[in-house]
């Protein structure tokens, strides 16, 4: 029906699943989606790879894209810088593809107050015990980044009715799924197919 992109945010907490998640939507939906690759200041974990998961930057080369007008919005998170690239998502929008953020809850507020359209996302795991062994089960970051991460949880579940949509990542293959129709769902919306709605009528208008 209505084939116009859809920029969607999807957050959660650390250790909610959300780069599986990503992951599988763009392996079972290639050509409808496009992940935008942020970058951070903060340093890459073992297999993490520059341009792939995140372009690794310095402060200064950070701050001078802030400066520039480069990033869609930016955010402080335990420590270190992390921001959207605008052009990949605008170019993306333009082609129709529906982007996806994975970013955290303040880099969503600004994305939904510059496109009041965007769909905002929430994913959780199915409750608190399970994130945590989640998040430590991980193993790659130390107690204490665990520990903020944990904390930096707390202040995020205060955040969550913010957000459009809640998803319980209790199985990964259903997460992927219900995204996937949540999002397509989304774009079906009569207040997002007005240009659509006035083209039937004119054309049904025609037959009387
Ligand atoms: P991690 O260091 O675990 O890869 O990411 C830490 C947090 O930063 C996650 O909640 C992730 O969603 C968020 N994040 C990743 N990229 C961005 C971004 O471009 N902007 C914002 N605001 N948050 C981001």
């Amino acid at each position: 029906m209505n084939d116009r992109a859809l920029l969607t945010v999807i957050s959660g907490f650390a250790g909610s699943g959300k780069g599986s998640a990503m992951k599988g939507l763009l392996e079972k939906y290639p050509d409808t989606y496009a992940l935008s690759v942020s970058a951070t200041t903060r340093a890459p974990r073992p297999g993490e790879v520059d341009g792939r998961e995140y372009f690794f930057l310095s402060d200064e080369a950070f701050e001078e894209k802030i400066r520039a007008g480069e990033l869609l919005e930016h955010a402080g998170y335990v420590g270190h810088y992390y921001g959207t690239p605008r052009a990949y998502v605008e170019e993306n929008l333009a082609k129709g593809k529906d982007v996806l953020l994975e970013i955290e809850i303040q880099g969503a507020l600004q994305i939904k107050k510059k496109f009041p359209s965007a769909c905002l996302l929430f994913l959780t795991p199915p409750n608190a015990d399970e994130l945590k062994r989640r998040l430590i089960g991980r193993g790659t970051e130390d107690e204490e980044t665990v520990k903020k991460r944990l904390s930096r949880a707390a202040e995020e579940a205060d955040g969550m009715e913010q957000y459009d949509y809640l998803v319980v990542n209790d199985n990964l293959e259903d997460c992927v799924e219900t995204i996937h129709r949540i999002i397509q769902s989304e774009k079906n919306k009569v207040s997002r197919c007005l240009d659509e709605i006035q083209s039937i009528r004119e054309g049904v208008h025609a037959f009387s």
